[in-house]
């Protein structure tokens, strides 16, 4: 990359040029032709310092061009650009400061180096001057998609999800709602990042407005739906959990498995136990997965007993194998005591538990990024909605 970079060097300085003396021609059209002038030699020195890792030089060099070469805008721009890929953004910085320090620049060439000035601070993570200028430049209504795109990403990094929120609903203006599920999408999960914050700051119905807003702007946002019912569950209102729980189902059913845990929590409180237990048969059915299948053993544990939970392990085991499943048949197995095989089963749930250890649970369709904790915003992607539970693994794992 680095040795493309290299070669595209002087064919960015001397289209640079060619550009500059293009504008220079149409300026003067009207006038006397001016004399061709050839590529500047410092150009070379300067090329040739950047050859020789001198980037100081290399520098010093090219901005004493821009001070002598007025129209070579789009080159500094370039050189700046190349400066910031290599890493060198102490240095970008200063050839786009210097560019929009220039009075001689046109407003279209200014808003481009203030773009691109916006881009270095950004990278050099000084986050409140790239935001001042990318702000500018959506004032000004120059660049307003890209501004906007850079500044929604600069709110996300600084958890200021009410700027944020405002920002992408000025980018879905700007682009005239191209893709205004997926913006859409995304403004529901900042205000489930409000509700999360209120929910810490135990600031209920803060949490709920958020929440509700969320959910105008997403119906499908599960993550809305998880918090509500988590909500509904400390307030004691489990009736209400098993409303906003079941309606991850017609959401996204890829979910489901998130919520059947509190939802054992909630259907315990009404007492409704056996209504829940053929809920999980029913998920069960339609969409498989371990986790209905241990909390559906452990409901059957509790109402009919250790030896009838076992031969439904044992049956479930055959149609669908897996390790976590396999590894509770043990527990199960173990918890009754049959001394004679005791130590065989010992080392059944030591090998298991060894197996279980570090299953990814969560995988990001985008990137391939997996972990055991469900995040809504990829860490290795950076993009919302892409990580889903492993359905087949859940399953087979
Ligand atoms: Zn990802």
């Amino acid at each position: 990359m680095d040795i493309l970079l290299w070669l595209l060097l002087p064919i960015a300085a001397f289209s640079g040029w060619l550009t500059a003396k293009k504008n220079q021609k149409s300026r003067s059209m009207s006038t006397i032709e001016p004399p061709q002038r050839p590529l500047p030699a410092d150009y070379f020195k300067g090329i040739n310092y950047l050859l020789n890792e001198q980037s100081d030089k290399a520098l010093d060099t090219f901005i004493r061009l821009l001070d002598d070469e007025q129209d070579s805008v789009e080159t500094h721009l370039a050189l700046g650009a190349f400066f910031r890929r290599r890493g060198e953004v102490n240095r970008a910085i200063q050839i786009h400061q210097h560019l929009t320090l220039n009075q001689q620049l046109s407003t279209e060439q200014r808003h481009l180096a203030l773009l691109a000035l916006g881009q270095d601070y950004q990278h050099a993570g000084l986050l409140d001057r790239a935001e001042a200028l990318f702000s500018e430049l959506i004032k000004a209504q120059a660049h307003q998609v890209f501004a906007c795109q850079q500044l929604r990403a600069i709110y996300e990094q600084e958890h200021d999800w009410d700027k944020a929120i405002a920002t992408t609903q000025r980018l879905m203006q700007s682009q005239k709602q191209d893709n205004a599920a997926e913006l859409n999408a995304i403004i529901a999960h900042y205000y489930c990042e409000l509700a999360e914050q209120a929910c810490y700051q135990k600031d209920d119905a803060t949490s709920s407005t958020m929440l509700q807003k969320a959910l105008a702007n997403d119906a499908t946002c599960v993550r809305a739906s998880l918090i509500e019912g988590n909500l509904a569950l400390r307030q004691g209102e489990a009736l209400q959990a098993i409303k906003a729980f079941r309606r991850v189902e017609h959401q996204n059913a890829r979910y489901v498995s998130e919520t059947l845990q509190p939802l054992q929590q909630a259907y315990q409180q009404v007492e409704k136990t056996a209504e829940f237990a053929d809920y999980l048969r029913w998920v069960l059915s339609h969409y498989g997965g371990i986790t209905p299948l241990l909390l559906l053993s452990e409901h059957i544990q509790h109402s009919e007993g250790k030896d009838v939970a076992i031969e439904e392990m044992v049956q479930h085991l055959q149609q669908q194998p897996s390790l976590k499943g396999l590894h509770h048949f043990v527990e199960l197995c173990l918890s009754k005591q049959a001394a004679d095989e005791e130590n065989k089963l010992h080392l059944c749930k030591t090998v298991t538990e060894q197996l279980l250890i570090n299953k990814r649970a969560y995988l990001c369709h985008e990137c391939g990024f997996s972990s055991q904790t469900l995040y809504w915003l990829c860490p290795s992607c950076k993009q919302w909605n892409t990580i889903e539970p492993i359905q087949g693994m859940d399953g087979m794992v």
